[in-house]
């Protein structure tokens, strides 16, 4: 892997593109980039890669640090972002396929699964609510319609005029098909297959934890993805743990020529006539390049990195459609293995009552992905970890004694929920590392620890999320805060049209 310390003498070194941050949406902009021949470096302020889709070691555990329901790595179609984008640097990485996407323990005794398979899916949801097997059927069809749009075409830059023309000759029902389905939301089309207000919470919820807000303002295109592909290329965990997808790519990245560096945090992006050239360390080190990339989010982006001047108009508007989500509270677990029921699912999502969906700890996320690859943890063990929302305003201005006694408080309320689908967790704890939205913000390097962009209010689906260029020339924004969104496939799509992009720009 390349060098880690960071050189303090003004850098002569020619690169092509410089990317400040190492989370899945910079690594596969970089690699994507390396792959056409340029010479990319990579600064990373943390010292591993994968931002939100890291994974850390503790006590003989692989800690997953967020991200742990992978999509994207299928085999066919060109949505398996994830196998495409380790394809083209030339690394591989061996999955376990998940045969439940997640367990649901919901209000009113509603407990279901989400099979892989299509059918069994809608069999089982179909079962709890019998009058309404047509229209679950429709509406879980349409969202196959959306899909196969998607599914039939390379999914790159839309900023790019030649591509989309050469994309819409090719595949003009498919253009078409996308095109009616970008304004609208899943709340829109849900409404109108299903009448029974349970089975839309229950829609709701389907949305919520992915988009973390309800199916009224959850843009179709990113659900008709989420919702079919579960059942297509289905949800696979990387072997090792989620940090080796980003492991895997900066390896890759180095094969191909190109350069990451860590523990190196950007203090400030240079610009001169307006025009991003370049990046200063806080170490006072600088490095210039033709084309610099921000994967952090937009607001650390133009709040931080670009200093004070003032806020282009083009930010301003997409700060007025979207706010940021809340951070979580996490637990990460290490349990006696008796702990857990026979045939359990690794995600499970738990809500006690449907007006508490959206609120700070109203919705739980189990994740235990030792049952997909015991080798994360010590034989006889697994590992839960659980979070839910909360904000950083909840966890500020209170002394060290103070912050300590809160946390262990939120993980007791936590853990004393989650009693009731894993009885004796309590008891069969081996190792607790608690998590608040401050250690997100400061070890994910976001602001306020956010999840990411949501809509302020209901939008015309994803119309409103802005795509890579800024109006910085020089300058180009990747990750969960441009089109499309949340997600490592989604964040990999970005980086994907990231790339596309500046390879068009640079005449690569
Ligand atoms: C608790 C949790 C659970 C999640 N679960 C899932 C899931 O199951 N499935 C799923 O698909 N997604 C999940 N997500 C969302 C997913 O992890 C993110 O959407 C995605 O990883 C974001 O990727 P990114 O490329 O936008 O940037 P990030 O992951 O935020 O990475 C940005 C990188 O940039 C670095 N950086 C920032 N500023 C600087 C600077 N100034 N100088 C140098 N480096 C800098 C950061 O250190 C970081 O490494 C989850 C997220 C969280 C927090």
């Amino acid at each position: 892997m390349a060098v880690a310390s960071t050189p303090t003498s003004p850098q002569t070194d020619n690169f092509d593109v410089i990317v400040i941050g190492s989370g899945i949406g910079g690594l596969v902009t970089a690699t994507q980039l390396a792959a056409k021949g340029a010479k990319v470096l990579v600064l990373e302020s943390y010292t591993i890669p994968g931002g939100s889709s890291g994974s850390f070691e503790r006590n003989g555990y692989c800690f997953d640090q967020g991200a742990s329901m992978i999509f994207g790595f299928g085999d066919k179609g060109t949505t398996n972002l994830l196998t495409r984008a380790l394809d083209a640097v030339k690394v591989h990485l061996e999955t376990a396929p998940d045969p439940v996407q997640i367990h649901y323990h919901l209000p009113d005794g509603l407990d279901l699964e989400v099979h892989r398979n299509y059918e069994k899916f809608l069999q089982e949801l179909g079962s709890r609510f019998p009058h309404e097997r047509e229209g679950i059927r429709q509406f879980y069809d349409e969202c196959w319609k959306v899909f196969n749009c998607l599914n039939a075409m390379p999914l790159l830059s839309l900023e790019e005029p030649r591509y989309l023309m050469q994309v819409f000759f090719q595949h003009p029902l498919a253009c078409l098909g996308l095109v009616k389905y970008l304004p609208l939301n899943a709340g829109d089309i849900a409404r109108k297959y299903i009448k029974d207000p349970a089975l839309l919470k229950f829609i709701d919820i389907e949305c919520y934890c992915w988009s973390v807000v309800p199916a009224e303002m959850t843009p179709m295109i990113n659900a008709g993805m989420v919702f079919s592909d579960r059942h297509y290329g289905g949800i696979n965990y990387p072997k090792g743990g989620v940090g080796q997808i980003a492991k895997k790519l900066a390896e890759g990245l180095v094969n191909a020529g190109s350069t990451i560096r860590y523990q190196s945090r950007v203090d400030k992006i240079i610009t001169e006539k307006g025009r991003a050239v370049g990046v200063k360390l806080t170490t006072g080190a600088e490095y210039r390049a033709k084309r610099i990339v921000s994967n952090a989010t937009r607001w650390d982006t133009f709040d931080k990195l670009l200093g004070d001047r003032q806020l282009p108009q083009k930010e301003e508007t997409w700060r007025s459609r979207y706010r940021k989500s809340p951070s979580f509270i996490s637990l990460h677990l290490g349990v006696e293995a008796g702990v857990l029921p026979p045939d359990s699912a690794c995600h499970h999502i738990v809500l006690d009552q449907w007006q508490k969906m959206e609120e700070p700890e109203g919705t739980i996320f189990v994740s235990i992905p030792t049952l997909l690859d015991p080798s994360l943890a010590p034989d006889g063990y697994h590992i839960i970890h659980t979070f839910t929302p909360s904000w950083i305003k909840d966890w500020e201005g209170m002394s060290s004694e103070e912050y300590e006694e809160k946390k262990e408080e939120a993980a007791g309320r936590i853990i004393d929920r989650l009693e009731e689908i894993f009885p004796g967790l309590d008891a069969g704890l081996d190792y607790m590392e608690v998590g608040t939205p401050r250690s997100h913000r400061r070890f994910l390097n976001r602001v306020d620890g956010t999840y990411g962009p949501i809509p302020r209010r209901k939008l015309l689906g994803l119309l409103g999320m802005p795509f890579n260029r800024t109006s910085i020339p020089g300058l180009y924004c990747v990750g969960d805060s441009t089109f499309p969104g949340q997600g490592l496939n989604a964040v990999a799509f970005s980086g994907f049209a990231c790339a596309h992009r500046i390879g068009v720009d640079l005449g690569l």
